[in-house]
Order: C-alpha cells, then structure tokens, then sequence
C-alpha cells in the first residue's frame, strides 16, 4: 500500500530539496515577502509549491493538496519581478512554466481538508531557511484523519552532502536516505532511559513556543545541556533518527490564539512515531488531523523516544498546576 505515492512523493519532494537548496544560496533580500499575517515568504516558497502541487496533480488527480501558499501576493502588480525568478529556477528543475501556470500550480494547493488529501508545506522554516539555516520540504498523505505518509526533505541536514529525506508508511516504519545517494536505512529512536544523557530540540523562534518553560522542564530532567535550538520539522527527523530524545513545543503565552497547521507536524509526527518513539500534545492527546488545516483540538507538541514521554507530561502538567 502507498508504493506509488510513497515513489512519486519522494521524487518530487528530493527534485524540490536542489531547487529550494540553489535559491537559499542564490537569493536576495528582494526575493522576499511578508503575507498577512507579517510571517515571510519567499520565491522559494512559491517554486516549490508550484512544482510539487505540478507532479502530484498530474500523477493523483483525485487527490486534494491543502498546501500552505496561495498566488495571492505575487499575482499583485508591485511583485511582479518575483515571476521572472520563480520561472527561471523553475526551469532550472525541468519545468517550463509561465505566470499564468505557475499561479495556477500554486493554487492546486488551495483544496481544503477531505476524506483523503496531500498536505504541503513547500518551505517549513521559511525564517531559518532566510539565515541560511534548517529548514524542510514537508509533504504528508492523510487518509480518513490519520496519516499514512510522511515526507520529510532537509537539505541542510547535512548541506555539504545535500540533505537528508526522511520518510515513514503507517505500518511500515521510518527510513532515511542521501538526497544525492541511494541506500535508504530503516531508523529507530533513541534508546536512552537517563534523562541526563538525552539532548533536547526546541524552535529557533522565540516566539514560536514558551522557551523558559522548556528550559524550566530541562532542568527538572536534569538533561545536562541546555536545549538546542533548530527550525522546521528537522527537529521530527532528528528525534526520528536517535540524534534526540525530546521535542517539546509549548504553546507561547504572547499568541494564545495560534493553532498549530497540519502541515508542519502531519510528516514529521508519523515518521517519529514509525521509528518507535511517541507524538501527542502536552496534554498527552493525540494529534488530531480531523479539525481542518489546524490542530484546533490540541494545545503544543511534544515528541520523544517514547521512554521519557510520561515523565515529560508529568512535569508539564506539575508546572501548569502552579500556576
Ligand atoms: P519551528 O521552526 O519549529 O518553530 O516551525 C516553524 C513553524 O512555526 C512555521 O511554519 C509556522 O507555521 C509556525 N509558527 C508561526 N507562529 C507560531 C506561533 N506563534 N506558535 C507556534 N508556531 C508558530
Ligand atoms: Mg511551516
């Protein structure tokens, strides 16, 4: 089951790594925008949703793309020029494409939520990606709420050797592979019982979780470093491959009203807990991806190996009773 998506996925999401990769190196200041909500898109954005939402629509008609870009802010006239660059890495990566299609490649991501669906997210850490840091291509297939496969690519992970795709089938486990190689490994999550000896991830963003909560939590642990800070769903991939033990996202205090979107945790969460560790919210619940584009049922993520998750829950639930 998923062999042709799983196949068809991978390619598209490993063509789109060399070309968000070339425009991180190539880009400009000018080559970004800021959308409603005053978060930054950039070109590369645009391309790798164009591309992705190109060869995933030819080859699953049927099946929706809910992505997270929309042709909104680059059809508008002072951001015209972007075009010209999109086309031209577009082509780059073998796809002829003019304005009207790249809008409308970008648009086949406007689906909403259905009985079956892909979810997009082109550039997941457009800031870190913006300092020249992680970020990932995430694509996800969800089928009746739950997710059946997750697509994680990380060209940065590492850049010298091109990145790593990270993927998991429900049922059928996590594997890693080169994005310029073959031999694809199945991964596992840590081992690890001593909490002293584990390694914990958090955003980059401060303002993207409660940091002085997390390091509050470190130090209960007794985890010996301070947690490590990193953009986009790497920090799943990570977590994933045993290079980490704890994910934690608590919710920040300055935006109550922020719902995580499906399409920053639906890959990353399978293929954590396809390798055996555990993904649920702080409160211990399930990810639920039955509530439309957010997890609107769900308050922050936490994922681990498994083994320290409990321990993790407790003392989130020991901090929130104090205060
Ligand atoms: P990360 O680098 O793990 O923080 O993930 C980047 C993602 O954080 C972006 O794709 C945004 O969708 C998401 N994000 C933006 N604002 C917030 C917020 N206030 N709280 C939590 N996540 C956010
Ligand atoms: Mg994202």
């Amino acid at each position: 089951m998923m062999q042709k998506e799983k196949e068809i996925g991978l390619q598209a999401v490993r063509d789109a790594m060399t070309l968000a990769h070339t425009i991180q190196n190539e880009m400009t200041g000018l080559d970004t925008l800021t959308k409603t909500d005053r978060s930054p898109v950039t070109i590369a954005d645009f391309a790798v949703q164009a591309s992705i939402c190109k060869i995933l629509s030819s080859r699953f008609p049927c099946l929706p793309i809910v992505g997270e870009e929309d042709s909104l802010a680059i059809r508008k006239p002072e951001n015209r020029e972007l075009f010209a660059k999109i086309a031209h890495y577009l082509k780059k990566s073998g796809l002829a494409m003019d304005e009207k299609d790249i809008c409308a490649c970008i648009d086949l991501g406007g689906a909403e939520p259905d009985e079956a669906y892909w979810t997009l997210d082109p550039i997941d850490g457009t800031k870190g990606f913006l300092r020249g840091e992680q970020f990932a291509i995430a694509l996800a297939l969800i089928r009746q709420g739950q997710v059946r496969l997750g697509i994680l690519g990380c060209p940065n992970l590492p850049a010298a050797s091109g990145g790593t795709l990270f993927w998991a089938v429900a049922g059928q486990g996590s594997w890693k592979v080169p994005a310029r190689g073959n031999g694809a490994q199945p991964i596992r999550a840590s081992v690890q019982t001593d909490p002293r000896r584990m390694k914990f991830v958090e955003s980059y963003e401060s303002s993207h979780s409660d940091k002085d909560t997390q390091l509050e939590i470190s130090r209960r642990l007794q985890i010996s470093n301070p947690p490590e800070q990193m953009d986009s769903q790497v920090k799943y991939g990570i977590v994933a491959a045993g290079s980490a033990e704890i994910y934690l996202r608590i919710p920040n205090p300055a935006s109550p009203d922020y719902r995580e979107k499906i399409w920053d945790h639906a890959a990353g969460s399978l293929i954590v807990e396809e390798a055996g560790g555990a993904v649920s919210d702080i409160d211990g619940k399930k990810l639920a991806f039955t509530v439309g584009k957010t997890l609107a049922g769900n308050r922050g993520i936490l994922a681990t190996n498994g083994k320290i998750h409990q321990r993790v829950l407790e003392i989130i639930a020991e901090l929130a009773a104090k205060k």
